[in-house]
């Protein structure tokens, strides 16, 4: 934001009265130059790390070894990094050498795509020595230099360059698809989990069309987690941006049935939270498959939180329009019921009723019933009304 900005040119100044200099680099200067929303900005300094820990008050040091600190300022976060260059990455993950330098070009030079090695100082003037604001004038993205030893360097920039065209909406030049192509391969050097955040961010953007189907075309298809044993998988397009991973796979799922959701999760080392979310998002949508329709069992089990998410799911299948979402919240205001603990007989009274029974899991099949009932509104939530249903009620034998 205006105020994000006004607070990163304080500390750039505090950084030159310190005797350093100090530039705003990277997306935020990417983004102002192309009029779009900035998200964190960063800041490339000439001073080394302990110096900025000595003259800011709160300073974390988050990775001194890359020479970088955040510096929390009036309630906000900077990253600072001082000037570097790397080589190396023998690994394809980590730079073998990270060596501080004197001047912000040669910063600049380690950077991925001309359009994110632009330096701006404290009075906006621009510093471009790859011809960066051309290549946003043209809305292009291109490798700072030799795009097949960038991509040799380190392959994640892939992944960047087809995330950074979808979020952006830019097309990527000639020699950096085709090195895109020829190092392809590289990606099974990298780390899954970071794959699968530029993966996740590819779906989320105006242009994921466009990047699945360069994805599709450069044949990086052949070499992501799941996809490559069917790669003709990722030719299924959503008719709508996704924004959570758990949202991906659900798309897939219902399209085509190749893999169980335990292969997914072990082959892209999801999070427990995107593993939850998957399994929540899938049990909808199986629900979805048999009523054809949003059913008020459906809604009742769905969590509230993931409502917008499994209405990007329908919208992405084109099985609803996004609006489906305040159908959601509208049939969950009018459910009788939103847990168990609302039923006016619950287990307690269930066992009681049954004293002749042993207790087993015959109990929590016939709670499920009394829900789904209630729900449907088959049944009243009243004491006497459930009494009245569960007396009749035969619990399955051998339970
Ligand atoms: P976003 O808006 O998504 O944060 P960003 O361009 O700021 O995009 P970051 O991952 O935050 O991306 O990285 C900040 C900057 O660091 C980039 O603009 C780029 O200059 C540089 N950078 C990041 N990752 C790489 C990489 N793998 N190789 C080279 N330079 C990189
Ligand atoms: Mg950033």
């Amino acid at each position: 934001s205006h105020k994000d900005f006004r607070k990163a040119i304080e500390i750039i100044q505090h950084i030159e009265n310190s005797g350093g200099e100090a530039y705003i680099v990277g997306g935020a200067v990417r983004d102002f130059l192309a009029e779009r929303e900035v998200g964190d900005i960063d800041i490339a300094t000439s001073l080394l790390p302990e110096r900025i820990i000595e003259i800011f008050d709160k300073v974390i040091p988050i990775g001194m070894e890359h020479g970088t600190v955040l510096v929390r300022y009036e309630s906000a976060s900077f990253e600072v990094t001082t000037y570097r260059t790397e080589s190396g990455y023998k690994d394809f993950r980590h730079p073998d050498e990270v060596k501080f330098v004197n001047q912000i070009e040669e910063d600049l030079a380690r950077r991925d795509f001309t359009m994110n090695a632009i330096a701006m100082d404290q009075f906006g003037k621009i510093i471009d020595p790859y011809g960066g604001a051309d290549a946003l004038k043209n809305r292009r993205i291109q490798s700072v230099g030799d795009p097949a030893l960038r991509f040799q360097e380190d392959p994640l920039r892939i992944m960047r360059a087809l995330r950074f065209a979808s979020q952006l909406e830019f097309t990527i030049e000639d020699q950096t698809i085709k090195a895109i192509q020829t190092y392809a391969h590289l990606l099974s050097h990298i780390a899954v989990e970071r794959l699968a955040a530029e993966f996740e961010k590819m779906y989320q953007g105006p242009g994921y069309k466009a990047g699945i189907n360069f994805c599709v075309k450069t044949e990086v298809v052949n070499y992501l987690p799941i996809f490559k044993e069917h790669p003709s998988t990722l030719s299924l397009i959503p008719k709508s941006p996704l924004l959570h991973f758990s949202e991906v796979i659900a798309f897939y799922q219902f399209k085509v049935s190749h893999w169980t959701i335990k292969e997914w999760k072990r082959a892209w080392k999801l999070s427990n939270l995107t593993r939850n979310r998957t399994d929540i998002l899938l049990r909808s949508l199986e629900e979805y498959k048999t009523s054809h329709k949003v059913t008020e069992w459906l809604v009742y089990n769905l969590d509230e939180t993931l409502y917008p998410s499994f209405a990007r799911v329908l919208a992405s299948l084109g099985l609803e329009e996004l609006t489906v979402k305040d159908m959601l919240e509208e049939q969950a205001s009018q459910l009788p019921i939103h847990s168990e603990k609302d039923l006016e007989f619950g287990a307690k009274d269930l066992i009681e009723l049954k004293s002749d029974l042993q207790k087993g899991p015959w109990i929590k099949e016939g709670l499920t019933q009394i829900e789904y009932l209630v729900v449907n509104k088959q049944l009243t939530n009243q004491y006497s009304k459930i009494k009245e249903w569960a007396e009749q009620w035969n619990p399955p034998a051998n339970n």
